[in-house]
């Protein structure tokens, strides 16, 4: 069969011909200097990608899960409190990873489908008069519901309880696709991978602290292991690694750094927006409804469709996968198959995305839920077109 169809899972995503070619070379020494001449562009591109002109970056070998590790043991030790929401699979594992790491994590549980519950954020930070909390962990996007978070009204919570805690974030999946303010927002911590909005593969984690994080991870004695921060911000500004790095996909990150400044952060911003729309479109039309609970937590970058009673979120993805060759999330957590997920981040066009929707649109056709043929490209295709319909 031939496959060679654009894939539709919330991650990695679809990796654009430029930078397969960019990753595509000879092997390099990481020591010379023209590989050190490629760092300093990548560290400024990514504070303007973060939103923060002064954050100190590090990008190294690893994925979304080693880049919450560095943040956790390079600005937390053993026995310290966290507070965290649990609202998704992926709050749920870094939850997990740092109580696994000896955290003590007061947990504010929200429904799926909905985001931060800012109030009671707010309550369990004003009844820490002791400031015994060390940091507030939090999902930008989560991933598994299709649901943004308001970081800045996080901001606001810690601000308006004068509470000194750090503001830990977890931006895998709207990094480089959604709107970030890292600065604006006051974040001391936040998170991306390689295999999301920057197009490449799995294999970078990439992290950016700000001037107070910094200083207190060069402070932290506690125990690092290979992810301590400080070496490798060191080692960064001199133009080089503390260990060897995943040469390609630092070539790789340069260049889709220079792809995404390029384009226009702005505009690559709104073209997650407007193929957002276009997808939530269809699935309007198909009469399904989203996870998530409102449409100001709609995230631009994945969606996450509830199936009605009787069907199943895990057929979809594998009719899909095994008669169309093209791929799309499946669902997880304990509603999983009641899911499944169109990824729509990263390197995706108008002309993309009705592709993928024409497909999802067969399979629901043939695992004969109720719809017409047509209606959820049509949907999409109206939002996508020059022309308004009279
Ligand atoms: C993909 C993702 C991660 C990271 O996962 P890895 O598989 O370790 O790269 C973390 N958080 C969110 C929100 C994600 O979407």
């Amino acid at each position: 069969m031939i496959a060679n169809n654009p894939i539709f899972i919330p991650g990695p995503t679809n990796i654009p011909e430029r930078l397969r070619l960019a990753m595509a070379k000879a092997a390099w020494d990481h020591r010379s200097p023209a590989f050190g001449e490629i760092i300093s562009p990548i560290a400024k591109g990514l504070q303007q990608i973060f939103g923060d002109p002064g954050a100190h970056v590090a990008f190294f070998t690893g994925s979304g899960t080693t880049g919450w590790q560095s943040v956790l043991v390079n600005l937390l030790a053993p026995g310290q409190r966290v507070l965290a929401v649990r609202n998704g699979m992926f709050s749920e594992r870094w939850i997990a990873l740092a109580q696994d790491l000896g955290l003590v994590v007061d947990i504010i549980e929200a429904p799926w489908g909905q985001g931060a519950p800012i109030a009671e954020l707010g309550d369990a930070l004003a009844q820490d008069s002791a400031h015994q909390i060390a940091a507030v962990l939090a999902v930008h996007n989560e991933t598994s519901t299709g649901v943004r978070s308001d970081i800045a009204a996080i901001r606001q919570a810690l601000d308006g309880t004068k509470h000194p805690a750090l503001l830990c974030v977890d931006g895998v999946s709207s990094i480089a696709s959604m709107p970030f303010e890292m600065q604006e927002w006051g974040v001391d911590a936040a998170v991306a991978g390689s295999q999301k909005g920057f197009m490449l593969p799995t294999g970078l984690a990439i992290v950016a602290l700000s001037d107070k994080a910094r200083a207190l991870a060069a402070a932290n004695k506690g125990p690092k292991g290979c992810l301590n921060l400080e070496i490798l911000f060191t080692a960064l500004a001199a133009g080089s690694f503390p260990f060897t790095p995943a040469v390609s996909l630092v070539s790789g990150l340069a260049e889709s750094i220079e792809m995404l400044l390029e384009e226009g952060l702005p505009q690559v911003h709104a073209r997650h927006r407007h193929i957002a729309q276009g997808v939530r479109a269809a699935v309007t039309a198909w009469g399904l409804e989203p996870v998530a609970h409102s449409p100001e937590l709609f995230s631009d970058t994945v969606t996450a469709i509830r199936v009605p009673p009787g069907y199943s979120g895990n057929a979809v993805v594998e009719h899909a996968r095994n008669r169309y060759a093209m791929n799309f999330g499946i669902g997880l957590g304990p509603d999983g198959d009641r899911v499944f997920r169109i990824g729509h981040l990263g390197y995706l066009s108008e002309a993309m995305v009705l592709s993928g929707l024409a497909v999802a649109e067969m399979t629901l056709h043939d695992l004969n839920f109720s719809l017409t043929l047509g209606a959820g490209v049509a949907a999409a295709q109206r939002h996508f077109s020059d022309k308004t319909e009279a």
